[in-house]
């Protein structure tokens, strides 16, 4: 990159995608269509070892039809993580169940199995970790966990195509597991989600339900949306997909230098057997709010790099849940998270940049 400003994130679309786009808008065929179910197989073979992919217009789509999908509805809980992106406890509520919030664990950030499973009750249909940042939740012992209750297992792998666990995928253990396409993702096709089963009722069910209930024209077979991906958005997915492979590998590469060089932070831990994709590089910072988002503005206002707080407050805190809870791990990770750039259009020079900055910035007692 220059010596500008460095972005927290920074998508890469380029003449392939533009040429790519430009090949359906001659074609004319621009809704839901070839492009979609060519980037469906093609996916599937990349990142899920084959399982079965379903294209959606959104990954908070891909969620919420993935929920009533597996059968969640009124009267049911599913108990997600309030450390994440409000859309994971968002789509519990939109099928009318209620979102019931887990502590994490605080190496990785993800769900806490342990308080899981004291949270599990008579009404809970389902869990569903979240692969924050990039790093696969427990998700082993999770499926584990699900089937000794006989309940559903969920993912939301929003940041995490790639990533896994003990050698299998992410995406390949739930009933259902929802990867976003949005463009700060690992990869993106503009706005878009791919929904992933194993489970050929579900699968139908998310064809049905992202196309009006439909499966033959104008035979709608029960109430569904329009979350249909089309082919435009497809097409800058299908070339995405051939890159995202390298982009991982910088990602890491990026990371392993940030982890050798950064002093004064907590840098990230990484589960045995974790394959880690680095959607975030985030670090942990001694004492509490004030002092991260000092940080966090020294190192934009004195050194032109952007950095990110994901997620400044819990979702069981926001206005649109306000539920007392207790999650200690949850606070502690609020207040000390802070995501500095690892995105692969990092070059050398830009990594010294940033280790020099936090590490100036963290000895001053900044
Ligand atoms: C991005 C994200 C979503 C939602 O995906 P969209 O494509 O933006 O709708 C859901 N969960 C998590 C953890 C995310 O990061």
């Amino acid at each position: 990159m220059s010596k500008g400003f460095i972005p927290a994130a920074k998508p890469i679309v380029g003449d392939d995608e533009r040429a790519a786009v430009d090949a359906v808008l001659l074609s004319g065929m621009l809704a839901q269509g070839a492009e979609v179910a060519s980037f469906e197989t093609e996916f599937s073979d990349v990142l899920l070892d084959g399982r079965a992919a379903v294209a959606v217009n959104s990954g908070t789509s891909g969620l919420h039809l993935g929920l009533l999908a597996a059968g969640v509805g009124p009267g049911d809980e599913v108990i997600v993580p309030s450390f994440t992106f409000a859309a994971t406890a968002n789509s519990v509520a939109l099928t009318g169940a209620t979102p019931v919030f887990a502590d994490i664990e605080l190496d990785h950030y993800c769900l806490d199995i342990a308080h899981v499973e004291s949270l599990i009750t008579d009404r809970t249909k389902g869990i569903m970790p979240v692969h924050l940042y990039g790093h696969p939740a427990n998700i082993v012992a999770f499926r584990a966990l699900a089937d000794k209750h006989s309940i559903g297992l969920f993912e939301d792998a929003a940041q995490a195509h790639g990533a896994g666990l003990d050698g299998r995928k992410v995406g390949t253990f739930g009933d259902f597991a929802m990867f976003s396409l949005y463009p700060t993702k690992n990869m993106t096709s503009g706005e878009g989600g791919m929904v992933s089963t194993g489970d050929a009722t579900v699968e139908r069910n998310l064809r049905l339900l992202r196309n009006q209930g439909m499966e033959r024209q104008y035979e709608n077979e029960l109430v569904g949306f329009n979350a249909r991906m089309t082919n435009l958005h497809a097409a800058i997915g299908r070339v995405q997909l051939t890159k995202v492979m390298g982009w991982t590998a910088q990602r890491k590469a990026n990371a392993a230098f940030l982890d050798a060089n950064l002093t004064g932070v907590g840098t990230p831990v990484v589960a045995a057997g974790a394959e880690h994709v680095y959607h975030q590089y985030t670090v942990r910072v001694d004492g509490g709010a004030a002092a991260r988002d000092k940080l966090a503005s020294a190192l934009k206002e004195d050194y032109q790099i952007g950095s990110g707080v994901y997620y400044p407050i819990p979702n069981h805190r926001l206005p649109s849940f306000m539920r007392e809870e207790d999650l200690p791990n949850t606070e502690i990770a609020a207040q000390e998270v802070l995501s500095l750039p690892v995105h692969p259009s990092l070059d050398q020079e830009d990594l010294e940049r940033i280790v020099e900055a936090v590490n100036a910035l963290t000895t001053a007692g900044a």
